[in-house]
């Protein structure tokens, strides 16, 4: 017997969490339910983290969750309960395997068959953003070496455990050379360690369009955390219901699971919800807890209940199924078929029994980091760059003014008059003479500026790491 912790979560969560239990218990699942209570209520109690520290407690006690989904409340008053809790529990990486069950669910990709890997915590959404300006709000991407080894690299291993031939790289990297060229480089390194595993990397524009038009060209995608979050969802959709796709969230110590769909309070409380979403999701969760058994009695026994054509509404197709069933009958109709084999889906997906372990990130030797400057950036309103370059060249010292950019674009020296310009300035001070640059120059910028009557918002220093410069150019630099 394993205790794991469970949330019923809002909307259509109660509803498909019930008919998941019972199947669960039905087929002989070894496990002993802990519930507690996350999400909406919680939240509009007063409890602004969604989640209490009793709940908390049992998630650090069990460490597995099952969990249904949860309504975040609109507002900037409420933080993503989600979000927080892969990064809190550390569940680096986020498995969505996407599936047509062609010919017995409609789909217009019947070859479609695509695990998704996608780093859980990292990305835009470390939710910090800032406003800065009256004009100007910012949210950081932040993008880690240890983050990024450790999806790669969970990638590939899942790749090799279940036998897939290739891993995909979807990034930005033509665009945003440091930080998803930072996932670019650590996929190459990490790809020329698995030989046996076929490897290669798409931008991720063209690499989206393809996998929504041609997804049997793919196999594993690793990808950073937002651009995973909205292939997933578009994947489980074309595979013929979002309604369908299950995800493990799994760290070092703890794993969550979960559907890859919302709430769905449109549709809640009706008993019309697909609840195959978190059902997988479950099955994932015995395979990972050392019971993969169960979870292919439960696989075979759904797998069976589709090919009868018993489906809940989202799937339901004149001239494909056979009944249309509310979630409630669909969970007794594979309870039903508990010991049975199907004719032709193959349903062995989840049931290798083996967790899946990368191992602790070892950091590396530390890179000689050398500082060549400072940007500086300004709020002001004026519309003229030579006016400002006027006003901040006052402050060079050791390290001098060389370029000034709006949105990033040069508008200085040499700017055009057509580029538009906000609020928010970067002014970039650079040593000249290729020397480290002394640290006490820039508070001495800052506080001739201050003297000056500039509005500083905020500085970034400009290193070299091994001689490599740790910043990017100006655009028209
Ligand atoms: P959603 O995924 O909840 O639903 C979108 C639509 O997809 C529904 O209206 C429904 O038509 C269909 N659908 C989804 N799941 C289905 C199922 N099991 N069976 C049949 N049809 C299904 O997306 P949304 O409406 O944008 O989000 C609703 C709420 O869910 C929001 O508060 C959002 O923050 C939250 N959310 C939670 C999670 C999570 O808990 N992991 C994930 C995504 C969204």
């Amino acid at each position: 017997m394993q205790k794991i912790t469970f949330a019923k979560g809002d909307g259509i969560g109660p509803e498909i969490m019930d008919a998941t239990l019972k199947i669960l218990n039905a087929a002989g699942a070894r496990i002993e339910w802990e519930e507690i209570e996350v999400g909406e209520k919680v939240y509009l109690s007063g409890n602004t983290s969604g989640i209490s520290a009793e709940a908390w407690d049992s998630l650090r006690r069990n460490r597995v969750f099952l969990k249904a989904p949860i309504t975040t409340p609109q507002g900037s008053g409420y933080k993503s309960l989600n979000v927080t809790m892969r990064k809190t529990l550390g569940l680096y990486a986020n498995v969505r395997p996407c599936k047509s069950f062609h010919p017995f669910v409609r789909t217009k990709h019947p070859q479609l068959d695509v695990v998704i890997i996608r780093e859980n915590e990292e990305d835009l959404y470390a939710g910090i953003e800032h406003q800065q300006t009256d004009e100007v709000v910012q949210c950081l991407k932040i993008i880690t070496r240890p983050g990024c080894e450790k999806i790669v690299r969970y990638a590939f291993e899942y790749a090799r455990l279940y036998k897939r031939k290739k891993v995909s790289c979807l990034v930005k990297d033509n665009i945003m050379k440091l930080t998803d060229g930072l996932f670019h480089r650590v996929f190459k390194e990490i790809a020329a360690e698995y030989p046996d595993v076929e490897s290669d990397s798409w931008i991720v524009d063209i690499g989206a369009a393809r996998l929504s038009d041609t997804p049997e060209i793919f196999d594993v995608v690793v990808t950073p955390n937002l651009y995973g979050d909205v292939i997933s969802d578009i994947t489980a959709q074309i595979s013929g219901s979002v309604g369908l796709a299950g995800s493990a969230n799994i760290g070092e110590s703890c794993a969550m699971f979960e559907a890859v769909h919302g709430s769905a309070p449109t549709i809640a409380g009706q008993n019309v919800a697909n609840p195959s979403g978190l059902l997988r999701a479950a099955c994932m969760m015995l395979n990972h807890i050392g019971q993969p058994d169960v979870a292919e009695r439960v696989l075979n026994a759904w797998s069976c209940t589709i090919e009868e054509g018993i489906h809940t509404p989202d799937i339901y197709t004149e001239g494909i199924s056979r009944v249309k069933v509310g979630t409630q009958d669909f969970a007794d109709a594979i309870i039903e078929r508990l010991g049975q084999k199907p004719k032709q889906l193959q349903s062995s997906e989840f049931a290798r029994g083996v967790k899946l372990n990368v191992g602790a990130y070892h950091r590396r030797q530390p890179a000689q980091k050398v500082l060549k400057g400072v940007d500086i950036f300004v709020d002001w309103k004026g519309q003229n760059p030579e006016e400002l370059a006027d006003r901040m060249r006052k402050l060079d010292n050791e390290i001098k003014l060389t370029m000034i950019t709006n949105r990033g674009v040069k508008v200085w020296p040499n700017g055009f008059s057509e580029t538009f310009c906000t609020d928010h300035w970067r002014c970039r001070f650079e040593v000249e003479n290729g020397h480290p640059a002394d640290k006490r120059s820039i508070p001495a910028i800052l506080s001739e500026a201050i003297a000056e009557g500039l509005d500083i918002i905020k500085t970034e220093n400009l290193y070299e790491f091994d001689g490599v410069k740790g910043f990017s150019l100006g655009q028209g630099q």
